[in-house]
């Protein structure tokens, strides 16, 4: 596992589910609110601080999507993504990078077709079934519950960049 994360360039998310808990809220204007998770933020920067870009892929589409991305300095950013592939194949296109130098989170089966095709496939643990069992790595947590920051950890750890950048920067 520690063999295929040394080569991760390009670290790809799937919003509902994955970034979030999956629950969207809207209030009495029809303004769709999500909740999202700090922890989960700060591993996007550490990650994005080693080298790896991030992007994301939704199915969706949501305002709020672009200003979390904005926040978190996500310029590779597909929503309304229905056929995944398309808008992964154009990432890689963005990119200059293959297949084996990407990583994936997603919890549903429209995510699938793209986790079969990247070198290390991710997971929240309350993913559908058939997604974990496409997942080489399913976290203990769930979306938007620490699922990515769990992912974002073990890239840092496979890049060797968790010691500079969280032990000695943090003093752990
Ligand atoms: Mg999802």
């Amino acid at each position: 596992m520690m063999e295929k994360l040394k080569h991760i360039e390009l670290l790809i998310l799937d919003v509902d589910g994955v970034m979030t808990d999956g629950r969207i809220v809207w209030d009495a204007n029809g303004v769709e609110t999500k909740f999202f998770n700090v922890k989960d933020g700060h591993g996007i920067k550490l990650v994005q601080r080693a080298g790896i870009q991030v992007g994301i892929i939704s199915g969706r589409t949501s305002p709020v999507v672009d200003l979390r991305a904005r926040e978190l300095g996500i310029e590779l950013v597909y929503q309304g993504s229905l056929q995944k592939l398309e808008s992964y194949a154009d990432m890689l296109r963005r990119t200059g990078l293959a297949d084996h130098q990407v990583a994936y989170m997603g919890d549903d089966v429209i995510d699938v077709p793209v986790m079969r095709r990247v070198a290390f496939a991710a997971a929240p643990c309350d993913a559908l079934p058939e997604v974990r069992a496409a997942a080489a790595f399913v976290s203990g947590c769930g979306g938007g519950m620490g699922a990515v920051r769990e992912l974002c950890d073990l890239l840092l750890k496979g890049r060797g960049a968790w010691e500079e950048l969280v032990v000695r920067r943090y003093d752990l």
